[in-house]
């Protein structure tokens, strides 16, 4: 079972400009990949190392990076594709550009974690940083010490230095259900369950709002205090975000717990390779919300012991979780899912729970499947 951890890094001044410049060459780099990609139609990670690899080093990357940067271009396109594929967007136009902030993978020996210290060391621009200090719950330093495995994300994100961690659980510690407990995510019901508990966001969807309109008034004036105050109402959301994640993960762990099911939740592997894209930024502040969500239902889960899968979300919300019949028909509106094969009517993100709880069912099947490991 894989899930994310998320912390926030303390970087001293010295630190922080190193692991800036880094980050902006890696996606300086990455852009430059992107371009030869799509220059040559060269799209595979083999072939983009064959066409890129010498000038990356001669940028200043040293080879574990280089070979990460091109790895993160080959999978933004083989990401586009798969979408494109499945009528989620339009085919690209032009090469897939990187923010100069973009997120980069770094391996184990770009990137060691002290956790008992709270502290990382890590490959930069300026030669190796140690000591970096990180902040994080008892709960994620015990997933980090025990479980934390392959590449782990730096990220920059609203004057944020965050790393993000991949934890791989044995499936032995986890009790084997037999049904799933399926959860969809949103803006209006921030969770829905194939019970039919919703868990409404507006309270921070009204706060979200307040903030931003604030925002667009105070970014007309540059003062000290505006960004002061800016600063601080910021906090205070991503706070009040926290707090309501985990209120509602906890609710929806202990459920699964109590009924001796596994949980099955959509892809957030779809969710994390979108957001490495541009986007608007409403979508990718969703995105990281629901991102955190996922991660704080992961690591209660595993706690729990309760069996949790990842699902691909294509066609959950159009698709009649009572006969199967997929039809964009089926949505007459936001709220309303009415099936027009069978009739069935639900509320539509309930009906898109059930589908994922659905699609739970099978997932685990496969990833229980002894040569599937
Ligand atoms: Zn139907």
């Amino acid at each position: 079972m894989k899930f994310v951890v998320q912390v926030r890094l303390f970087p001293t001044p010295a630190q922080e400009a190193a692991l800036a410049d880094t980050l902006r060459l890696c996606n300086e780099a990455a852009n430059l990949v992107s371009r030869t990609a799509w220059d040559t139609k060269t799209f595979r990670n083999y072939d983009l190392r064959v066409h890129t690899y010498g000038e990356l080093k001669n940028m200043g990357l040293s080879a574990q990076p280089a070979q990460h940067v091109i790895k993160k271009v080959a999978d933004a396109y083989t990401t586009v594709r798969a979408q494109v594929k499945a009528n989620l967007r339009k085919p690209l136009t032009k090469p897939i550009g990187f923010r100069k902030d973009a997120a980069q993978p770094f391996d184990d020996r770009c990137l060691s974690w002290q956790v008992e210290a709270r502290t990382v060391s890590i490959w930069t621009t300026g030669g190796r940083m140690k000591g970096i200090r990180f902040g994080c719950s008892e709960e994620q330093a015990r997933a980090l010490a025990a479980y934390r495995k392959g590449e782990s994300d730096l990220v920059h994100r609203d004057g944020r230095w965050l790393l993000i961690a991949t934890c791989d659980v044995p499936d032995t510690d986890v009790t084997e259900p037999d049904t799933f407990l399926g959860v969809d995510f949103g803006i209006a019901n921030i969770a829905t369950t194939s019970d039919g508990v919703k868990h409404a966001g507006k309270a921070l969807n009204a706060v979200r709002h307040r903030n931003r309109e604030l925002r667009r008034r105070l970014q007309a004036k540059q003062t000290k205090s505006a960004k002061r105050l800016l600063k601080r109402r910021r906090r205070k959301e991503s706070r009040f975000a926290r707090d309501v994640n985990h209120v509602i993960s906890k609710s929806i762990v202990t459920e699964a717990e109590r009924t001796g099911r596994g949980i099955a939740l959509e892809d957030l592997q779809g969710i994390r390779d979108r957001v490495r894209l541009r986007k608007p930024q409403r979508v990718t502040l969703h995105s990281w919300s629901f991102h955190q969500l996922g991660s704080f239902i992961a690591y209660k889960a595993v706690r729990a012991g309760v069996a949790l899968v990842y699902v691909d979300p294509a066609y959950t919300s159009q698709g009649c979780s009572a006969c199967g019949h997929i039809d964009r028909k089926n949505r007459p509106d936001q709220e309303t899912f009415a099936c027009t094969s069978c009739g069935f009517a639900e509320h539509a993100d309930v009906n898109a729970a059930r589908n994922i709880a659905m699609r739970g069912v099978a997932g685990w099947a496969a990833v229980m499947q002894p040569d599937a490991a």
